[in-house]
């Protein structure tokens, strides 16, 4: 009997290279797995490092259907990862393509491997105002509140609108 499909959302964040365009190859192939369905991707963010270092990253967030369990979705979104070069030479290094499971359906996992719903989601700008973008049911105003301190903007940049004289 074939799996129900249930809705998962992935954090992108990238820092190195072309970032953006990193980006976008990667929801490409996100959508193009086996066993998932692209539903909704953000736009792209521009935040300053987290905990890491290196240049600003570029961030989105993309809801998906999949009927791969969570364990085998994050085997694929690390194959991803692979496919991007990323190294890990020390812990938090600037990174290529960092792929990051963020919610599986209602599904609750503390296991070495895998942690649902992430643990590190509800402290991350670069997390909630993509994720916000495409899903507001699921960030609270107090969620957003406790990260407002975070810089975060839009990418690329919206240049301030002028009014050209009638
Ligand atoms: P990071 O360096 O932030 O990409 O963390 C990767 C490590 O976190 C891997 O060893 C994963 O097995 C582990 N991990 C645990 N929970 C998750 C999750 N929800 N999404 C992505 N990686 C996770």
């Amino acid at each position: 009997m074939d799996r129900a499909e249930v809705t998962a959302w992935v954090a992108l964040g990238a820092n190195l290279g072309d970032a953006a365009q990193t980006l976008r190859e990667a929801l490409t192939i996100l959508s193009d797995l086996p066993g998932v369905r692209m539903v909704k991707a953000s736009s792209l963010y521009r935040t300053a490092p987290v905990e890491s270092s290196g240049p600003d990253y570029i961030n989105a967030v993309a809801e998906l259907t999949t009927t791969l369990t969570a364990p085998d979705l994050l085997i694929a979104l690390q194959g991803i990862e692979q496919d991007f070069g990323r190294e890990r030479p020390y812990h938090n290094a600037p990174r290529t393509l960092d792929l990051d499971l963020l919610l599986y359906g209602s599904a609750s996992i503390t296991s070495p491997a895998l942690t649902l719903p992430h643990p590190r989601m509800w402290q991350r700008a670069f997390v909630l105002v993509p994720l916000a973008e495409i899903a507001p049911v699921l960030v609270s105003d107090n969620a957003m509140a406790a990260v407002s301190g975070q810089g975060i903007v839009p990418y690329p940049e919206q240049a301030p609108r002028t009014i050209s004289p009638a």
